[in-house]
């Protein structure tokens, strides 16, 4: 499955954020820097209430959605990639995530103790990226040492990993994240670049979290943190993990009533959840029936044989084709039925890129 990472300074409220997310007490949140040791790994349902929509139509007795997880990654400090803290394991679980959820602390409160001395969302970001990018450097330049060697010595595999890895370096070495990179870049080098595994490759999404009274309106720390996201191309997500904390215990109804009074729509997690699928390229389809509508998850661009082998591998090797009804035409429709008798149920082929929220029904050789 997909992982997003949360990953942040001490204090900013990641425990907090992850037990919402999970509904646990897994990872226990205490005003402690270094509570959370091991990484949490949490399973969250993905929202999305065309869902709904589809099961109704098709009648389904059940509902499942699909998921993503997230890593409450332990707490990174100042000084991690030279060993700082718990430097080295924090490295090393950020290597395993496809993506980043970076929360920074957007909230005031003296009782908590801020590890910087005050808060400035934007210098703790640059703290954990300069990490990030001091590890990233370290690795990188041990590891061109012997491509550069062998890329003399007229190396294939050599001479195409090395103009990537020179890009990535003279990032590094000017202070930018590699990320910077991927704008634009051909797919061949992304492969390579996806291959080097670092961390400042990674997509990243900025949740601050803010005091409840900021958690419709945001603050000046958010909009400070706003303006450098874009600067890098990232999202924002504004959030009070104290409300989504709280929002997490209650009955569907009293949440609803709750968020109402807080002049919130959704939950901040919703929003949170699809933010981070969206960051990680992904699209759902959906597959319906009488018994159950399903959504299943797929990268953007992915072909219907692999998109089936989601479900199943042998749905893969022996896919022959996939019986494709767009959603809208689903929902307008009235469902299957419908959609064949107006020519809108197609039969698509090994070659067809499957679009969010396509219902599919495979067909395949046992
Ligand atoms: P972590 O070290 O980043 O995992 O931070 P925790 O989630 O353990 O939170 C550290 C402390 O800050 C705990 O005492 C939390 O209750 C508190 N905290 C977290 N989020 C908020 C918030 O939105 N507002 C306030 N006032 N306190 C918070």
């Amino acid at each position: 499955g997909f992982k997003c990472g949360i990953v942040g300074l001490p204090n900013v409220g990641k425990s907090t954020l992850f037990n919402a997310l999970t509904r646990t007490a897994a990872a226990q949140a205490a005003n402690y820097p270094f509570c959370t040791i091991e990484p949490n790994t949490g399973e969250v349902a993905v929202p999305d209430p065309r869902m709904q929509e589809v099961a109704k139509i098709a009648g389904s007795k059940e509902i499942i959605p699909t998921r993503i997880s997230f890593v409450d990654i332990a707490g990174l400090v100042r000084g991690a990639s030279k060993g700082e803290g718990l430097g080295n394991q924090f490295l090393a679980n950020i290597r395993e995530v496809d993506a980043i959820v970076h929360v920074l602390r957007c909230f005031e409160d003296d009782d908590i103790t801020h590890v910087e001395g005050k808060i400035d969302p934007v210098a703790d970001a640059d703290t954990v990226e300069t990490e990030l990018m001091l590890a990233d450097l370290d690795s990188l330049e041990r590891r061109i040492v012997q491509i550069r060697k062998r890329a003399t010595g007229k190396d294939k595999e050599a001479t195409t990993l090395l103009p990537v890895m020179e890009q990535a370096l003279s990032l590094l070495q000017n202070g930018k994240p590699v990320r910077v990179m991927l704008e634009g870049i051909a797919a061949e080098d992304l492969i390579i670049l996806k291959g080097l595994n670092l961390l400042t490759s990674k997509p990243v999404l900025y949740v601050c979290n803010v005091a409840e009274a900021d958690a419709a309106t945001g603050n000046d720390h958010t909009a400070k943190v706003a303006e450098m996201a874009a600067t890098q191309g990232a999202h924002t997500v504004i959030i009070s993990a104290a409300i989504e904390a709280e929002v997490a215990q209650l009955p569907d109804e009293e949440a609803k009533e709750f968020l109402d009074e807080m002049g919130l729509e959704e939950p901040g997690l919703d929003r949170l959840i699809r933010a981070g699928y969206e960051l990680l390229d992904l699209i759902t389809y959906f597959t319906a029936g009488p018994k159950e509508t399903r959504a299943w998850t797929i990268v953007k661009g992915t072909k219907a044989p692999q998109a089936a082998g989601v479900i199943h591998t042998d749905f893969e090797r022996g896919f022959i084709r996939a019986q494709t009804i767009a959603y809208n035409d689903y929902v307008t429709l009235g469902g299957e039925s419908g959609a064949k008798e107006v020519g809108k149920a197609r039969d698509e082929g090994k070659e067809y890129v499957v679009q969010d929220g396509d219902v599919l029904l495979f067909k395949f050789n046992v």
